[in-house]
């Protein structure tokens, strides 16, 4: 009788936005297969009875990668009742989380997937950037920054130069540059604000605004996990209250360490 894969979002790193479904998968795990991207705090969830396994130095863009992870999927499907595959943010947003159901899913293992609050909307919240905005976006676009074996970024530029949309990078450190001239090449104005958001939610949240045409500059103080957001959104973070978002509750572990950093002069 084979077990239950769940495919579960852990969100953008504070636990205190992982779902409640989430939550109680992780403390009834019989075995967890665990990404690079979840926080040690939200690994406290996790039954202490659980096999485990940590895949995030697995884990990556090459198949033979993936591969071994549809298999050890598979394995302990074949010999637990509950798995939980964890990820960070959304299993389904640049997770491959539709990968592994494919691959369970022909070799008869049920699955079910617990949807995660995706670095997109993590981030934006954390720093105050409304991802859609009346007047401002009428619509935002997640993109991945980086293609499969390091292919080109073979993407349909002169549809994301529409000022209307928001763009929303993952994985775009190694190619920001790349991104950012070809976005300014097919039409995106140049002045067009541009917000760095790494580690967002975590203990160490940091972000940095700046022109688009500025934005690769600052790349080079960013390591992953970071996101590009690119908008006329971007400017109105710094009209929000500056008062704590969350005045009822404690500190939490886990939430930033710092207020945002105050926006640039040309966005204040
Ligand atoms: N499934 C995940 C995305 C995995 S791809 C999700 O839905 O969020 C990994 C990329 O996500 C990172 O390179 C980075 O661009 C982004 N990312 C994930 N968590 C992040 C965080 N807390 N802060 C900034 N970027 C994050």
């Amino acid at each position: 009788m084979n077990g239950t894969v769940y495919l579960v979002g852990a969100g953008p790193g504070d636990p205190e936005l992982l779902t409640l479904r989430a939550l109680k998968l992780l403390k009834h795990a019989d075995a967890v297969i665990c990404d690079r991207l979840v926080g040690a705090d939200i690994l406290g969830f996790i039954n202490p009875r659980a096999q485990f396994h940590d895949v995030g130095k697995m884990s990556g863009n090459c198949q033979h990668q993936q591969d071994d992870i549809n298999h050890l999927l598979l394995e302990l499907a074949q010999s637990h009742r509950r798995v939980v595959r964890l990820k960070g943010g959304d299993p389904f947003i640049f997770g491959r989380g539709g990968e592994e159901l494919l691959f369970l899913a022909q070799h008869g293992i049920p699955v079910e997937v617990v949807p995660g609050i995706t670095a997109a909307s993590g981030c934006a919240a954390a720093v105050g950037i409304p991802l859609t905005h009346r007047g401002v976006a009428a619509s935002v676009r997640f993109i991945t920054g980086h293609l499969q074996e390091n292919a080109g970024l073979t993407l349909d530029w002169r549809s994301l130069a529409d000022p209307t949309c928001t763009l929303v990078f993952y994985m775009a450190v190694a190619n920001a540059p790349a991104i950012v001239e070809a976005l300014i090449r097919h039409g995106r104005a140049p002045d067009t604000p541009a917000a760095l958001i790494h580690a967002g939610t975590m203990a160490g949240q940091d972000h940095a605004v700046a022109p688009l045409w500025q934005i690769s500059a600052l790349i080079d103080a960013f390591k992953p996990p970071t996101l590009l957001v690119i908008g006329d959104v971007v400017q109105l973070y710094a009209r929000r209250d500056a008062a704590d978002t969350r005045p009822d509750m404690p500190a939490q572990a886990g939430a930033p360490s710092r207020p945002p950093l105050p926006c640039s002069p040309e966005f204040a």
